[in-house]
């Protein structure tokens, strides 16, 4: 179904066998240091050290104390997990694992040195750099916001905090308000993640406030899952959700944090939260070390390493690396390839050809999951789609439990594989 402008809905190719590496000192064990403690870095810090088996010294750099996962943030704001259940602590990796976990900020990286400076003054050494910083946006992408608004008006796509606060401002909203999402253009983190939020969103509405409504100002055609989330929504939101897309002015779109006004090819509409989620680019530490072209950081799908720079690998969401979608479950699945190309070059371990797999699930209303996903491998260009799946519109209640159901399974292997 096309929307219209107001139209409710509801209405390696072969492996290679590196030579062991003689690195710079030529004694000690080789060094590897993460930057990024989520899906991608915890991922690859652990594989690392578990499977070099203390041949290989790993520090990994990290500010936050407790990693909140974003996949699940979602079902979070829809109140089917608490805020605790997604948090996760380094704690592990230090004790089981051996990795020297430090909580800062990187924000130097000398590539001749190869030294990584952090906020604390600390300088670090590496081998190997992998970075993992996920994203940052990008400035100006929605005229009126920018960090110092995202109180006001939240994005929520970093987990923890700001998911907290657009979960109590949902709470506070009177009845019969409206609660707008700018949603951002591709490419971005998680494509479904905009639209199971609406549903988890739209969930809590109807239970608690029943008379409100959901704007999504979307400046792009279609989206991911659309036929899914669409029947979804009419089936169990009806006349709640409306979404605007570019052909009635979406791509023009500006907000005012201070008169919760969102503007939309000139029509000014009053809501009262407003979910702002901007154009997105490589976590800046990636520009810093000066691997970037334009917003993301081309890698080599064999190895994840740096079309810039071969003694760094770039993983999940900074990456540019072909057709796999930003999301947890890839960067995870990255995070093992670049593990073993990692070992390979410092140790002369085996490497094997590259293989990926990713699946997005999402919820829809309780018990009402779906998913998309495929399988990938590394070609000299890119990584490539193999072959994929996705549920279908009309799917029996049984089929679509057993969906969300794998999906909590997922949620607690990916966490168990993360951090031990
Ligand atoms: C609402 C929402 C729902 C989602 N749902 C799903 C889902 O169901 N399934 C799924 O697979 N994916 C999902 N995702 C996407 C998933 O969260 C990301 O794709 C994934 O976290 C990317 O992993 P990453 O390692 O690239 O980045 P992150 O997991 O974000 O980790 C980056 C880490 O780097 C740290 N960092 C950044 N800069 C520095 C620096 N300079 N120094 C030190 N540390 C630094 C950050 O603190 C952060 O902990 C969702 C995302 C959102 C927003």
């Amino acid at each position: 179904m096309k929307l219209t402008r107001r139209s409710f809905i509801g209405t390696t190719a072969a492996a290679t066998l590196a030579a062991p590496y003689v690195h710079a000192g030529g004694h000690g064990r080789p060094k590897v240091v993460v930057i990024g403690g989520g899906a991608g870095g915890a991922t690859a810090a652990r594989y690392i050290a578990k499977d070099s088996k203390g041949e290989i010294d790993v520090t990994l750099v990290e500010p936050s104390r407790s990693y909140y996962t974003c996949f699940f943030s979602n079902l979070y704001l829809g109140g089917f997990r608490s805020l605790d259940s997604i948090a996760h602590s380094y704690g592990t990796l230090a004790s089981a694992y051996g990795i020297n976990v430090v909580h800062d900020w990187a924000v130097g990286i000398d590539r001749d040195a190869r030294t990584v400076t952090l906020a604390g003054g600390t300088s670090l050494n590496y081998d190997r750099l992998i970075l993992s910083p996920g994203i940052d946006f990008v400035d100006g992408s929605v005229p009126g916001w920018d960090v110092s608004t995202q109180n006001a008006m939240p994005h929520a796509y970093k987990a923890g905090s700001q998911t907290e606060l657009l979960k109590a401002q949902i709470e506070a909203m009177p009845q019969g308000g409206t609660f707008a999402m700018v949603a951002p253009p591709n490419p971005y983190r998680c494509p479904p993640g905009p639209y199971e939020r609406v549903s988890m969103i739209a969930h809590k509405l109807k239970a608690e406030n029943p008379t409100a409504k959901i704007l999504i100002v979307d400046p792009k055609e279609k989206f991911s899952k659309q036929a899914l989330f669409e029947e979804g929504w009419n089936t169990n939101y009806a006349g709640m959700i409306e979404r605007i897309g570019p052909d009635f002015g979406a791509d023009k779109v500006s907000v005012d944090a201070g008169a919760m006004t969102v503007t939309i090819d000139g029509n000014v509409e009053k809501v009262d939260v407003c979910n702002v989620i901007p154009a997105m680019k490589a976590g800046r530490i990636c520009e810093i070390a000066g691997i970037t072209e334009g917003n993301w950081a081309p890698v080599n799908g064999h190895t994840m390493q740096s079309r810039i720079d071969e003694n760094i690998h770039v993983l999940g969401d900074a990456s540019a690396q072909g057709d796999m979608p930003k999301s947890g479950f890839s960067a995870n699945s990255q995070a093992k390839v670049a593990a073993m190309a990692v070992r390979g070059a410092l140790t002369g371990s085996k490497v094997f050809p590259a293989k990926f797999s990713n699946t997005c699930w999402s919820l829809i209303d309780t018990d009402n999951g779906v998913k998309v996903g495929a399988t990938y491998q590394a070609t000299d260009e890119k990584i490539a789609k193999v072959d994929g799946f996705v549920s279908q519109t009309g799917e029996d209640a049984a089929l679509r439990k057993a969906t969300y159901e794998e999906s909590i399974g997922w949620y607690s292997g990916i966490t168990s594989d993360m951090f031990g």
